[in-house]
């Protein structure tokens, strides 16, 4: 059987979505890399890439708004010819007091955390269930199994990504498609911008193996999750933490 070849990252342009991107190319597969507006660094992972020989495009669509992920899926089967992973990793966060949580901010972190998996999911089946084989990856997070204090709208999102996965792999399993989620504990990156140093040692300190996590380390995990070493693995939660949450 031929291996799983083309697969679609969102939000590849920083952080986790981009190691993700740079490990599976590396590895031989076909890389769509997704982005919304950092567009300039976005081009220079694809320019990196393209340099080192390897197979990449690149697409700017914002996955809270089905017609611009239908043009990516769109895009995705022109340049490759088919779609056979999706990770979903594209997210925000934001840190409020929950009384201060505006309709806005929670609709912004539910569409876009929540909404744009739903969205990239059915767009992408359309291509993908046809061919009875393929994977999907969802980027969930700790915070989404063990909830964040001043994180309501964002837990409650990546919960809904949890329960999403575990239904969406019993519907899907006999097309031959697994559905597994990632929830990365404290990693790394852009997204860590509004901690102190004080609150990142502390998180560090309560972690057992004693760091933090660095893109790399859920990048493995994802690559796993696309190989056929993972084929007999569906509606799991894997959650690459350190130990913070046991
Ligand atoms: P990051 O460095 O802030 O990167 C976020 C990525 O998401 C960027 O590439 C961004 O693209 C993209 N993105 C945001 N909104 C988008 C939209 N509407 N459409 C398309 N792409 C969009 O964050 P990260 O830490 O790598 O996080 C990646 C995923 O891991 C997220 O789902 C996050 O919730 C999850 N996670 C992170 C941690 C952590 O500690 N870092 C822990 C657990 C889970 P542009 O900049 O191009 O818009």
């Amino acid at each position: 059987m031929t291996s799983l070849k083309t697969v679609i990252i969102t939000g590849a342009s920083r952080g986790i979505g981009r190691s993700i991107a740079e490990l599976l190319a590396n590895n031989g597969y076909n890389i769509l890399i997704n982005y919304n507006n950092s567009e300039r660094i976005a081009f220079d992972l694809y320019n990196k890439l393209k340099s080192e020989g390897l197979s990449v495009k690149l697409f700017k669509a914002d996955v809270s708004r089905r017609d611009e992920v239908c043009s990516m899926m769109e895009y995705c089967i022109k340049e490759f010819g088919s779609i056979d992973v999706l990770i979903n990793n594209a997210g925000i966060s934001q840190e409020k007091l929950f009384i201060d949580i505006t309709d806005k901010d929670f609709d912004d972190i539910i569409n876009i955390n929540l909404k744009g998996v739903f969205y990239c999911c059915q767009e992408a089946l359309k291509y993908i269930l046809p061919k009875k084989r393929g994977k999907i990856i969802n980027i969930s997070s700790i915070w989404g199994i063990v909830g964040a204090s001043c994180e309501v709208h964002y837990s409650a999102s990546k919960a809904g990504i949890i329960g999403f996965t575990k239904a969406l792999s019993k519907e899907l399993g006999p097309s031959n498609i697994q559905v597994n989620c990632i929830a990365p504990g404290i990693i790394k990156t852009d997204m860590l911008s509004s901690y102190t140093e004080d609150e990142l040692s502390n998180l560090q300190n309560n972690t057992p193996l004693m760091r933090l996590g660095d893109p790399s380390d859920i990048a493995s995990c994802a690559l796993f999750l696309a190989s056929s070493h993972s084929d007999f693995i569906t509606g799991q939660i894997i959650s690459p933490n350190g130990g913070f949450v046991i």
